[in-house]
């Protein structure tokens, strides 16, 4: 019998945004590690990306958090920023309903901001190593109440050099904690984290029955370096695909093969490391919310990112490390979908094609340049999709947001207001229950408020005639991208 989340000893609140993110029943990966963590036990877990993960810590870890205490109890390290911001979104929707406060401190980001944040009540915090550690050393993190460390993509973290790191951030957490360590592979310097940091950790190892590489769908095409726009051209006229990332290996073949999609009025757009943190995160936000079909990018965006749908992977530039080629294509086949996955290889590149079926454990079928009978053919439904807009997909915390609304107060921290002030007011409504609140974010000179369970009407309503704190505020409906 397939197991359920309500098999677990979750509160109301977990289980309520479980179902609104449609996590029907636990994955493999959740089966042994939510049971485990909420017991308190260490746990090493050697698993993929994309086996729900994520969740699997996440679920205990917002259960287990005190929604009272003030200080961060859970300090989650990851080793890049767009992870940072996945995790943190991840976890936040996880603790909606329980009202959690989760942030994300990395580097190239403003430093003042996050210190701001984390002045305030934080429940869990995720985090690069880097970072972490200056706020550490800034005292600008309080770690005494962490109770909870998660080292996620351990591997990773070490092939980018931050072991050391991990380690001073590890002796900056008391150990009366339990630890959780996530890695893909297990080298031996991982191990040797896990000996010494770790309390007889459980360790689970989740072999997919159907891995990425199975799942996805493997082509190669033989093609000269001077040939390759063309036949990616060919080749997306074919395929059609409703999303498609296509990977470079360096940041002036993105820019030059974007150039040239765009020229071609393809919907599209481009990320590498060269560009600013800011313009990267919108441009993968943009990309999952499907504002464009075709994102043109380095290794950049191959790790660790979650993005649904993802039709077609096409490796413009086949990639020099064998690694590398599995994190692309799982771009692909999230979560049990199909996926398909085409490399290019030209005549001088053999060798990086064995390393890649060495890695992989089967040949990559080579196939046939398309006929220009078939690109023909297929070529005025390509134009119709391509001049279409595409459908803008829901974000995974949509569905928790829609009984949501934000308000704005026109007071704040300038004026004392307290989050008491706000909640006095708010339950003295008649219909409304500390129960219908949700985050109250309390700014400089405003304030802002969710209210839960579809009563935002009635408050905004009933706000616009009742004084907080002594006073009648401007209420209004809050910008509901702002967190
Ligand atoms: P991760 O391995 O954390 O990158 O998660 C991969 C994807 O699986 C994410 O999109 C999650 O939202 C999704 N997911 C996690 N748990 C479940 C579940 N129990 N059922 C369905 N989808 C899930």
């Amino acid at each position: 019998m397939k197991s359920n989340f309500k098999d677990y000893e979750l509160s109301s609140e977990i289980l309520k945004s479980v179902g609104m993110l449609n996590f029907e029943s636990p994955t493999k990966v959740q089966e042994g590690v939510i049971p485990a963590v909420l017991k308190g036990r260490d746990i090493i877990v050697k698993s993929q990306t994309g086996s729900g993960k994520t969740a699997a810590f996440g679920i205990p870890i917002c259960e287990l958090v005190d929604w009272e205490e003030n200080k961060p109890q859970a300090l989650v390290m990851v080793p890049t920023r767009e992870l940072a911001m996945q995790v943190k979104e991840d976890l936040f929707n996880i603790g909606r309903f329980k009202r959690l406060k989760v942030s994300a401190i990395f580097g190239k980001s403003p430093f003042h901001s996050q210190r701001k944040e984390l002045r305030e009540k934080t429940h869990i915090v995720v985090g690069t190593p880097g970072r972490i550690i200056d706020h550490m050393e800034k005292e600008t993190l309080d770690l005494s109440k962490v109770k909870y460390l998660v080292i996620d993509e351990a591997d990773e973290m070490l092939n980018m050099g931050f072991i050391e790191d991990i380690e001073t951030i590890i002796a900056g957490v008391s150990k009366e904690r339990t630890t959780l360590l996530l890695s893909a592979t297990m080298p031996d310097r991982i191990e040797n984290l896990a000996d010494e940091y770790m309390k007889d950790p459980l360790i689970t190892t989740i072999e997919e029955e159907n891995t990425a590489v199975d799942r996805i769908i493997q082509e190669r095409y033989v093609v000269a370096q001077r040939d390759k726009i063309k036949l990616l051209r060919d080749i997306t006229i074919v395929e059609n695909p409703d999303s498609c990332i296509i990977f470079c290996n360096t940041q002036q073949n993105v820019d030059e093969v974007y150039d040239e999609l765009y020229e071609m009025g393809y919907t599209c757009s481009e990320i590498h490391g060269g560009m600013e943190q800011d313009d990267r995160l919108r441009i993968m936000k943009d990309f999952k919310k499907g504002l464009f079909r075709y994102l043109v990018a380095t290794d950049v965006a191959a790790r660790g990112i979650d993005i649904d749908d993802i039709s077609l992977v096409i490796n413009f530039d086949i990639p020099k490390e064998r690694e590398s080629y599995v994190h692309r294509i799982g771009r692909t086949g999230r979560v049990s979908k199909e996926g398909r996955a085409v490399t290019f290889v030209t005549e001088y590149e053999g060798r990086f094609l064995q390393a890649i079926e060495k890695e992989i454990g089967k040949e990559i079928p080579l196939k046939e340049k398309p006929a220009g009978e078939t690109v023909e053919e297929r070529k005025e439904e390509f134009t119709e999709k391509i001049k279409t807009k595409p459908e803008v997909k829901e974000s995974k915390g949509d569905p928790l947001s829609k009984d949501i609304l934000k308000l704005h107060i026109n007071a704040g921290k300038k004026t004392k207001m307290r989050p008491v002030d706000i909640v006095g007011t708010l339950c003295s409504i008649e219909g409304m229950s500390a129960e219908d609140i949700g985050i109250i974010n309390i700014l400089d000179v405003s304030t802002f408020v969710e209210i839960l369970n579809n009563k935002g009407d009635l408050v905004l309503r009933e706000l616009q005639n009742r004084p907080i704190k002594g006073r009648l505020r401007k209420v209004n409906i809050a910008d509901r991208d702002r967190r």
